[in-house]
């Protein structure tokens, strides 16, 4: 199987289960005209995060990092009336595109962004008692992952979902590289696989991200 036909059963399946959709296109775009990195989760992927965040009752959801709020927004609509998003992002200019987006998309009301590295703001919302989160989904620098999941498991209860992105990385986490963000990762994954309370896997994912991976762990106590 080539990198060709996983994009264009990508494409696919978008075409299948996706309408067009204003707020998220308009989302993409923004980020883009102004000079983000087009490294969002994929039309795909942020549907798969909406209906595990329906499918586990989501009301409040922490994200850590936000860039210009494409998952963002597919994870703020699957909150009922009073669900809560708190979304956290190191860099103004990307909280700055987000914020507008989450406007258009009408769901600013439900969603908070905050300023700082994550290092900071996580500890913060843990000493300030915020949560217990219904779900987490960590897609910020690499090199953090092993402490935001230790801090993501401090704001959880049993029955929270915690998902992590890009921890395969095109298949470098097995055999060499010396990246750090592989070397992160693979630490990221092999604390997920210890520890204890938390159930644990990763799902492969191909498309038109490139091949790349999700990883999932359920908080059991
Ligand atoms: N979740 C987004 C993509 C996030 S990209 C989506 O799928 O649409 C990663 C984001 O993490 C970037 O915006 C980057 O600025 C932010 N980031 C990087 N290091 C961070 C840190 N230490 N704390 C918080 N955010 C960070
Ligand atoms: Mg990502």
């Amino acid at each position: 199987m080539s990198e060709r036909s996983w994009t264009a059963v990508d494409e696919y399946v978008e075409s299948l289960f996706e309408r067009p959709d204003p707020a998220l296109e308009g989302a993409l775009r923004d980020s883009s005209a102004a000079g983000l990195p087009a490294i969002s989760v994929s039309p795909n992927q942020g549907k798969l995060l909406h209906i595990l965040a329906r499918a586990v009752g989501a009301r409040r959801i922490l994200e850590i990092g936000t860039l210009g709020g494409y998952s963002t927004i597919w994870l703020a609509r699957a909150l009922p009336t009073h669900g809560r998003l708190l979304t956290l992002e190191v860099s103004p200019r990307h909280a700055k595109v987000a914020r507008a987006n989450l406007e258009r998309a009408g769901v600013s009301e439900r969603v908070e962004i905050r300023l700082g590295p994550a290092q900071e703001t996580l500890p913060a919302l843990v000493e300030e008692g915020a949560g217990p989160f219904d779900l987490v989904f960590i897609d910020a620098d690499k090199p953090g992952y092993v402490d935001y999941l230790d801090w993501s498991l401090r704001l959880s209860r049993p029955g929270t979902l915690i998902i992590a992105d890009n921890v395969v990385r095109g298949g470098s986490v097995v055999g060499g590289g010396l990246d750090e963000n592989v070397e992160a990762v693979r630490r990221f994954n092999q604390h997920l696989a210890d520890m204890p309370g938390v159930l644990g896997t990763v799902l492969q994912t191909v498309g038109v991200k490139g091949y790349d991976g999700f990883a999932i762990g359920l908080v059991t106590g």
